[in-house]
């Protein structure tokens, strides 16, 4: 009960560094808390008043709100880390290492499962904050000399993703090209005990194809500018990036960048997971000397591709034929084998770090996910993989709103709490739109894909018209009035989305590189059995990560971009504001405002807080909901202050339930 060391701890942090510990007083740290923030410019004028004073994060309730401020504040020190070890959440300033530290606590006490999900957009500061949480348990979790493997190797498996899943892009210069969770396992001792990575979508395009002024993954210039010279002669490649085709814009900005990057390198051998980078290299190897192929005279070169670019049929007589494909088939089946050989390459990484992570110990454990995932993207032109990343974003929200706004009503509801209903768009609607079996875009698409030969670009739009043509959140340049018609072509079609309106393009590069064509590999065509799309099979998988969250307790932080122009410092008012609405902060406020910030089952709130009173000490004869009522009346609470459900008791303000915990502690 006394918890006498926890309480030295938090003393002895007042006395010796009362600064530090004070509240910060700029702004408001939690939107909850202050009545007068009702609109989005008072929300706005908020961000921007702690931004200015290098406060990043800020509270909505227990949902961390943080805004990049493109700078180091040296607010991530282990001094910072031990101020918010173990310490209520409200009690310090909003800090990613409070709400850590917070859901690790509310694990082990109630030994359940938890999630915090990183959104934003490209270069919000997701991956950094993910990073952040990860180095926080490191530090701040009890570990044995033999847990420390397991914790080091969460940690370095880091770098090495990073280096063949990050890749510098217009937005970002080291932008995650795929989606990320973790599952951070707990034993009982709250020890870190192992760990388990499932991996979204890589964009693999990129290995072949990158937009002008950004770059493939960093690993290959790890490699090329970086790897030792005995590697490169064993692999026969040049320090040059330039002699490669798949390495069209190696600009690296600064010398420091290099190094940066090149830590992977060492990441990778200090590791001691069992790879063999040598391998890892090798295959990195080809695929630049792959890259480097060239169709126009068919040289010695190209013999030894020759099964790869060939076709191989069958000839009436029964006799096998190879007919050599056109050059732009060639180059075609090339870069499709590049992808492919990189992102097998990628997934055979991932298990191969997932074994190292694993705990094979079958004491009950429990965990904190990660989930540091792609945000809503819009560009000039939207491929198919915008078309999943923007659908995946979707279904977070749709997480978003059962989970917290939905679940929230309904349950004051359930425990007949008054309480008045917050409107807010529920984007259900276009998930079905998506996703729907037999009406969904992805079914619809999938049926094009049973029709070789048959289906091009242009026959799958068509089905889209006829199957989706009344759908509020589809439009085609066909279906369109005349104004939007202007902004679309012809192979365009439009979703709007919960986050604002993104326009597709289902003929890419003169139908050279279609939707339909990446979906559907000339090799899958070709074969007889059913064909699971790119996109049926990321709908499955956004299906079982939609499983695994649901059945967790979620933490929010939500990641806004302060300027597209990766400035220290400045806060693009514009940027932020849109950010603030399609991340629906306003509406999470809002129901946040109107609700209760704490509610716990009367059995629970009993057990824990009994001692805070006579009447209910030690043991309460009566009914459990009585007994807590008589525990905050003793305590001087006022009605107005709590209200008492069906079967749990709701506390509207944080400082409340701080209050009694901190009474609970001196007791
Ligand atoms: P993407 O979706 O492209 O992967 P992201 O949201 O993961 O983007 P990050 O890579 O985390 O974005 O952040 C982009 C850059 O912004 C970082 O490399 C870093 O320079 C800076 N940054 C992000 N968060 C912070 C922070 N808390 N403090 C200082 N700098 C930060
Ligand atoms: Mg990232």
């Amino acid at each position: 009960m006394l918890n006498c060391d926890r309480l030295q701890r938090r003393k002895a942090r007042v006395n010796m560094e009362g600064a530090l510990v004070a509240r910060d007083q700029v702004g408001i740290q939690d939107f909850v808390l202050l009545d007068s923030i009702t609109s989005e410019t008072a929300f706005l004028d908020n961000l921007k008043k702690r931004f200015n004073e290098n406060l990043i994060y800020t509270y909505i309730g227990t949902l961390l709100v943080s805004v990049n401020p493109y700078k180091e504040l040296g607010i991530y020190t282990k001094k910072q880390m031990e101020n918010y070890m173990g310490v209520n959440f409200f009690e310090l300033p909003p800090h990613i290492y409070a709400l850590a530290d917070n859901a690790y606590h509310t694990m082990l006490t109630e030994m359940n499962n938890h999630f915090i999900l990183i959104s934003g957009e490209s270069g919000a500061g997701k991956t950094e904050a993910s990073k952040r949480i990860l180095q926080f348990y490191a530090v701040s979790c009890p570990s044995t000399s033999l847990l420390d493997r397991a914790r080091d190797r969460m940690l370095v498996s880091n770098p090495v993703l990073e280096a063949f899943g990050n890749a510098k892009t217009l937005k970002n210069d080291n932008s995650s090209r795929f989606g990320k969770y973790m599952d951070i396992q707990f034993n009982r001792e709250g020890e870190a005990v192992g760990g388990h990575i499932l991996s979204y979508l890589l964009e693999k395009s990129r290995v072949v194809y990158q937009n002008h002024g950004e770059r493939n993954f960093h690993i290959f210039y790890q490699l090329v500018e970086g790897g030792e010279e005995e590697t490169l002669r064993l692999l026969g490649l040049e320090r040059n990036c330039q002699h490669y085709c798949y390495l069209v814009n190696p600009i690296f900005h600064s010398i420091a960048e290099v190094e940066r990057y090149l830590t992977a390198g060492p990441g990778c051998n200090k590791s001691s997971i069992p790879i063999v980078m040598q391998y890892l290299f090798g295959i990195i190897g080809s695929i630049l000397h792959l890259g480097n192929v060239q169709f126009e005279n068919l040289s010695a070169q190209i013999a030894s591709f020759l099964v790869i670019f060939h076709h191989t049929h069958f000839a009436s007589c029964g006799l096998q034929v190879l007919s050599p494909f056109s050059v732009d088939h060639a180059i075609y089946a090339r870069d499709a084998l590049t992808k492919a050989l990189y992102d097998r390459t990628f997934t055979w990484l991932v298990n191969k770090i997932n074994e190292s992570l694993e705990n094979k110990d079958s004491t009950k454990k429990t965990v904190i996910g990660l989930l540091d995932i792609y945000g809503f993207e819009v560009f000039y032109v939207n491929s198919f993989e915008q078309f999943c990343i923007n659908y995946c974003n979707e279904k977070l929200q749709q997480l978003f709103i059962q989970l917290t706004l939905k679940s929230e009503q309904e349950e004051y509801e359930a425990e007949d709490i008054e309480w008045e209903p917050v409107q807010f768009f529920n984007n259900r609607i276009i998930c079905d739109l998506v996703e729907q079996r037999h009406s969904g875009i992805i079914s619809i698409l999938d049926e094009e894909c049973m029709r070789p030969g048959e289906a091009t670009d242009l026959t799958f739009l068509e089905r889209l018209e006829e199957r989706l043509g009344n759908h509020p959140h589809f439009v085609t340049h066909r279906l369109a009035d005349q104004k939007t018609r202007k902004t679309m072509d012809r192979g365009d079609f439009r979703l709007l989305h919960y986050a604002g309106e993104v326009t597709y393009c289902v003929v890419m590069h003169q139908a050279k590189n279609s939707i339909v064509k990446h979906c559907f590999p000339p090799t899958e065509a070709d074969s007889k059995k059913r064909p699971e799309t790119v996109a049926t099979q990321f709908k499955s998988s956004l299906m079982g990560l939609t499983k695994i969250l649901t059945a967790k307790e979620p933490w929010y932080v939500r990641c806004l971009k302060s300027n597209e122009d990766k400035q220290p410092g400045r806060f693009d008012h514009v940027l932020v504001r849109h950010q603030v609405k399609y991340l629906g902060l306003m509406e999470h406020l809002r129901v946040r405002r109107a609700g209760f910030a704490y509610r716990r089952r009367y059995e629970v709130f009993l057990h824990r807080y009994k001692p805070l009173c006579p009447a209910t000490w030690p043991h309460w004869r009566g009914v459990p909901a009585d007994g807590v009522e008589r525990i905050l009346k003793h305590l001087g609470y006022s009605e107005d202050e709590y209200k008492m459900g069906r079967t749990k008791i709701f506390i509207r303000h944080p400082r409340t339930l701080f209050a009694i915990e901190d009474a609970y502690e001196i007791c």
